[in-house]
This record gives structure tokens, sequence and C-alpha cells, in this order.
């Protein structure tokens, strides 16, 4: 039977790449989406995968989700918490709502993915949990206070719930993608897109199939051992 994979944020960017990636290695994938149903529509009738839609950063909208892939698809095996949004601005201009929106979502919104799945993968002695952090959690960033502080909070998470769920035949583990090729990065000038490849040693954007392919590895039965860790996928654009 095909081990059932839930993505969030699956139908866009990094998320649709990981949502793919998956279903061609046998998963059963449900990919999430917030509000773009054009573009959930479009991945679905292109790819076969199912989407479904709530808000990551409302605990019962999550919780219900969960429940109705569930019942749909069977009991989730494998989660990548995936969905993350962007509230730039620098620390003296950032806003609470700013700060609140950025933290509801990649933070809070990753306790919200995890948690009505985790009592089912210690019950079943099975579970691959991935979150989908950044570089940026990593280094800091200017104008990211809001981000990088939830994406530093997803390494804490993955190294806390690995060793809750250890003995449980769950892992948890953490991606640190750097700058990829979205629509996202795409979309900023090509000038400062340049001078953004310029600090990156590869001397170019990492491809969202770079990174779902480190999902499906760390989903993977090869992977039983790497418990609470960080894939860093940047280039080697090393830090301080
Ligand atoms: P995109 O903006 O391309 O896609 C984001 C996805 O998340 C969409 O499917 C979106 O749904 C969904 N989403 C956003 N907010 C919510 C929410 N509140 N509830 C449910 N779903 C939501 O993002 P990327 O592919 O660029 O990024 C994916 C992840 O990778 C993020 O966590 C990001 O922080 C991280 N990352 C990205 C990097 C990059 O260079 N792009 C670098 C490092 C990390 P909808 O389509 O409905 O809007």
């Amino acid at each position: 039977m095909a081990r059932i994979a839930l993505v969030t944020g699956g139908s866009r960017g990094i998320g649709a790449a990981i949502s793919k990636a998956l279903k061609d290695d046998g998963y059963t994938v449900a990919a999430t989406y917030a509000g773009n149903d054009e573009a959930a529509s479009k991945f679905s009738e292109e790819t076969g995968i199912k989407t479904y839609k709530w808000n990551v950063a409302d605990y019962n909208e999550s919780k219900a989700g969960i429940a109705k892939v569930e019942s749909e698809l069977g009991p989730i095996e494998v989660v990548v918490a995936n969905a993350g949004i962007t509230r730039d601005a620098p620390f003296h201009r950032m806003t609470p709502e700013q700060w609140n929106e950025v933290i509801d979502t990649n933070l809070t919104g990753v306790f919200n993915t995890i948690h009505p799945i985790w009592p089912g993968m210690r019950e079943r002695k099975f579970g691959r949990v991935i979150v989908i952090s950044s570089i940026n959690g990593q280094k800091g960033q200017f104008a990211q206070v809001n981000y990088a502080a939830t994406k530093a909070g997803d390494l804490g998470i993955v190294k806390s719930l690995a060793q809750e769920g250890a003995r449980a035949g769950i892992t948890a583990n953490a991606i640190c993608p750097g700058y990829i090729a979205t629509e996202m990065v795409m979309a900023v000038p090509e000038k400062v897109r340049e001078s953004i490849i310029g600090q990156i040693p590869a001397g170019r954007l990492g491809e969202p199939e770079e990174i779902a392919r480190c999902v499906v590895f760390l989903a993977s039965d090869d992977a039983g051992f790497i418990n609470g860790s960080t894939i860093s996928a940047n280039g080697a654009q090393f830090f301080a």
C-alpha cells in the first residue's frame, strides 16, 4: 500500500515540486494551499494530486482538514510542513501585524500541522516529519526579524520532536534551502537577482526539485537513523 504524505503549501513553488517528487516516488499525496484556487486546480489537473484548502495558522481548520485527508486517503505517515510567507520590513518599521502574521503562519502553522498527526504516528510506530526552514533561519537576514525567528524556531521544533519521537519510530528533520528559483525569487528585478546570485558560490539559484529530492530521501526508510538533523541546500552559501 502506498504511504500517505501531506504537503502544506504543496500546490505552488517548492511545495509543488515536493508533492510531485513524493508522488513519483510512490506516495499518495495530499497538497494543501491557502486561497489561490486557480493555481491549486491547475496543479491538481496537471498532476492528479488532490488539493485541500485550509489556513495553517488556524488550529481548528488544520485539525478538521487533516481529519478530512485521513478519512479520504488514510493515515498520514509523512508530513511536510512547507507553507510559509514573508512580510519583510526593517525592524524599526516592522508592525506587530507583520510580526504576528509571519509567526502565526510559519511557526504556529508548523505546530498546527504536526500536532493533529502526531498521535497517529505514535500509535502506528512510524512517521516522517519534515519541516522546510530556511538559510535565513540559520544566519538571520536584514528586514526579516519575523521570518528568521520562525525559521530558527523550526530547527528547535525538529530537534525536540526527534527526541520525543525516536522510540516511536518517528523522525523529524529540517531542510534549510538557500535561494531557490520559485516565482517569488524570479519576480524580483533582474539586477537584484543578479546580486543575489553573486553571493552564491555555486553561481546559480537552486531548483525546487533539488529541495524535493532532499524530502524524498528524508521520508524514505533509508533515512531512519537521521533524526533531529538539518540539511542545508544552498550552493555553499556559508555563514558565520
Ligand atoms: P510560495 O509562495 O511559492 O508558495 C507558498 C505556498 O504556501 C502556497 O501553496 C500557499 O498557498 C501556501 N500558504 C501560504 N500561506 C498559507 C497559509 N496560511 N495556510 C496554508 N497554506 C499557505 O513559497 P515558496 O515555494 O517560495 O516557499 C515554500 C517554503 O520554502 C516556505 O516555507 C519558505 O519560507 C521556504 N523557503 C523558500 C525559499 C525560496 O527561495 N523560495 C528559500 C528558503 C526557504 P496559496 O497558493 O493558496 O497562496
